[in-house]
């Protein structure tokens, strides 16, 4: 019988199968299944060819064709579909060189990094395990399939997922898979930053964090991470409090209060992070240096987007201990006389034209987010006439 959880995903196979391929349920979600976790994305291992996929599906959206995988949208949902294949090296420490496909599911198992991770399921609920993954779901074992020396080499970012997995998971790692990973650790430095970040972001995001730091120390990873190389404490600062952060902007900032000579834009340059990362982690900072300074107040409420709330309450939790609700922000916030910008009763084209004889500059910037401190922080109405009454006794500044 196929799980229920994977019933909406069924006419995809089917719809595969009835061409004459054979398609699998493979990696993660197997494994979580098993594990009685939420699945995360649903993939699909397959004989067709993305071509073949391509030609048999309406709706196709061919994400990485030439590694074999498209996305097939059905319904709402999204499946990754990969065509069986076999790797070559890695040369670039990014994607394999070449790929072949085949036409043969053992052998696509026989890539995949762990034994945990390499189960397939097929339509009926049967399980392809050749390598005695379900037994060390059972026993919460992460192994290598395979020589873990050769794998690791193969693509060392394996070692950087092995980290990753017992964090998500609670898992230990076999000893011999360790001892393995000690071997060929400093070959991460090799590996393309944003493919590390990608697993780093998850490694803290994991309901077991704390385990995935202490393999982290153990085998001293930082010593072949940027930032971590150059401040061997660090790792070590992180408090036994220690939560899971649900993003890496979350996880920067952390690092940054834990050793405040790394600035954010270090982090962000160093780590490639994304755009998005360093508006959260700059957001987040503010906050929190304003929470330290002044406490829980409107001003802090008002900066911080509602997003990054519960991002802030993490950080004030596992640096100080102390659990504020969600609801206590969102109440602040609903009493707040301005929410944005916007609302302010004055704008830049209004205070240009007040003071005809500045040019433009950060003067503007400056003046206005004084407005609205004393907007929000109650000692001035937001009214266009009260604020331009302040203006005369609170004129901008010379740039
Ligand atoms: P998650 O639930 O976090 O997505 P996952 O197991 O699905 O976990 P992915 O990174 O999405 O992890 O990879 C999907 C599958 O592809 C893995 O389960 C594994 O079988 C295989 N895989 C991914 N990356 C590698 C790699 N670097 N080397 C070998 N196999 C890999
Ligand atoms: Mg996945």
């Amino acid at each position: 019988m196929l799980p229920e959880a994977f019933l909406m995903a069924k006419p995809v196979l089917e719809h595969i199968e009835k061409h004459n391929h054979r398609a699998y349920f493979v990696g993660g979600c197997v494994r979580d299944f098993l594990l009685n976790r939420p699945l995360g994305d649903i993939d699909i291992a397959t004989s067709a060819s993305p071509e073949y996929i391509q030609e048999i599906f309406p709706k196709v959206i061919p994400v990485g064709i030439e590694h074999g995988t498209v996305i097939v949208r059905h319904g709402k949902e999204s499946y990754e579909v990969t065509t069986f294949r076999i790797d070559g090296d890695y040369s670039d420490k990014r994607h394999p060189d070449t790929v072949q496909f085949i036409d043969r599911i053992d052998k696509d198992l026989e890539r995949r990094d762990f034994t945990i991770n390499a189960l397939a399921m097929n339509l009926s609920g049967d399980m392809i395990d050749l390598f005695g993954g379900k037994e060390d779901i059972q026993n919460k074992v992460i192994r290598t399939v395979g020589n873990g020396y050769r794998r690791f080499t193969e693509d060392p970012l394996r070692i950087i997922r092995a980290l990753r997995f017992s964090s998500q998971l609670g898992f230990t790692i076999h000893p011999k898979t360790i001892d393995e990973m000690s071997l060929v650790r400093h070959e991460i430095v090799n590996l393309a930053i944003e493919r590390i970040t990608n697993e780093f972001t998850k490694l803290f995001a994991g309901t077991y964090v704390t385990q995935g730091i202490d393999y982290m120390k153990k085998l001293e990873i930082g010593r072949f991470l940027p930032i971590f190389s150059d401040f061997p404490d660090l790792i070590h600062l992180i408090p036994a409090s220690m939560k899971p952060l649900k993003s890496f902007g979350e996880t920067i900032t952390l690092l940054h209060l834990l050793k405040p000579e790394v600035t954010i834009n270090q982090w962000i340059t160093n780590w490639k992070c994304s755009n998005k990362t360093k508006l959260e982690a700059i957001q987040l900072l503010e906050a929190y240096n304003h929470f330290t300074a002044n406490g829980l107040d409107k001003w802090l409420v008002y900066r911080l987007r509602a997003e990054f709330y519960p991002g802030f309450l993490r950080l004030v939790e596992i640096l100080d201990h102390k659990s504020i609700s969600i609801e206590h922000l969102i109440t602040i916030e609903r009493i707040l006389e301005i929410k944005q910008k916007s609302d302010l009763a004055i704008n830049g084209h209004n205070l240009i034209e007040l003071f005809p004889n500045k040019k433009k500059g950060p003067w503007l910037n400056h003046i206005i987010k004084q407005i609205e401190l004393e907007i929000v922080t109650g000692h001035l109405k937001n009214d266009n006439k009260a604020i331009k009454d302040w203006l005369k006794w609170n004129p901008p500044a010379i740039d």
